[in-house]
């Protein structure tokens, strides 16, 4: 069953979107060459008690994962691309990192993930993340009342094969609200006109992630993060949004960096 929300409540998941884009935006800026991943983790884990939210991957068993999860992040270094299991590790130049988190503040909601260079990046890995970041904004843009479903996802899997990338559609966005996975599946790639139409009061997490060269993935041995399946490096972006009479609202705004990559996709493509 998909739970409409009201404007009251589209606004109280913005309100824990603007924490999630803040925290977000933070650990971009914590995340450097000889940070280790536990690092990000605990900072993460800090900010989350002193808001006093509450973590939705902490003791997830989803039946994707070998569950339960004990981290608040997703972090995943180039080859990995979701559900990246936080570990003792020390990021290193060039490598790609994606942060993925999502929380709930008084009982709502919100789920953003961002991909970044940690120290010098390639123009390759550049594109990558770029491809993510706009196929994110033109996801968004689609989502407009009245359109469908189909809408959303097309507009994403054009995005990625303009760039020259394949899409895997096992692993997308999905509804949200009350909690984090909630119906609809929203597919990185799809059919225009097609799914279920757009209604205001809907709100979902739309999440394109692709590999540089393969839409095949595979699951690492530690049973949670998932890699691309040739090694190719891998990014994803993404946002809350709920659809509105006027629009599609990112709930889950970051503020803006204009000094590092990777931050395309941090201002809303529309607000209401
Ligand atoms: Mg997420
Ligand atoms: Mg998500």
């Amino acid at each position: 069953m998909i739970e409409l929300k009201s404007a009251e409540e589209i606004d109280q998941m913005g309100v824990t979107g603007q924490f999630v884009g803040e925290l977000l935006a933070e650990l971009r800026t914590v995340a450097a060459v000889g940070v280790n991943l536990m690092d990000l983790e605990h900072h993460a884990r800090r900010r989350i008690e002193e808001r006093g939210a509450e973590s939705c991957y902490w003791d997830y068993t989803p039946s994707f994962g070998r569950g339960p999860f004990r981290n608040v992040l997703c972090l995943s270094v180039n080859d990995a691309v979701l559900h990246g299991l936080p570990h003792d590790y020390v990021l290193r130049d060039g490598d790609l990192l994606s942060i993925d988190m999502a929380v709930g503040i008084d009982g709502w909601v919100a789920d953003s993930a961002l991909s970044v260079i940690v120290g010098t990046p390639t123009p390759d890995d550049l594109k990558l993340i770029e491809a993510t970041e706009v196929a994110l904004k033109a996801g968004i843009d689609a989502a407009q009342p009245g359109n469908r479903l189909g809408d959303v996802s097309a507009a994403i899997g054009g995005i990625a094969r303009r760039y020259g990338y394949r899409v895997n559609s096992e692993f997308g966005g999905h509804g949200i609200g009350r909690t984090m996975h909630e119906a609809p599946h929203v597919a990185n790639d799809g059919r225009s006109g097609r799914g279920m139409k757009l209604t205001p009061g809907l709100t979902i997490a739309i999440e394109p992630w692709f590999c540089r060269s393969t839409d095949k993935i595979k699951f690492d041995e530690d049973g949670w993060t998932i890699r691309s399946a040739d090694g190719s490096r891998s990014a994803h972006s993404e946002h809350t949004v709920a659809i509105t009479k006027a629009g599609p609202r990112v709930l889950t705004p970051r503020p803006v960096d204009g000094t590092r990559p990777g931050n395309l996709s941090d201002q809303p493509a529309a607000t209401s």
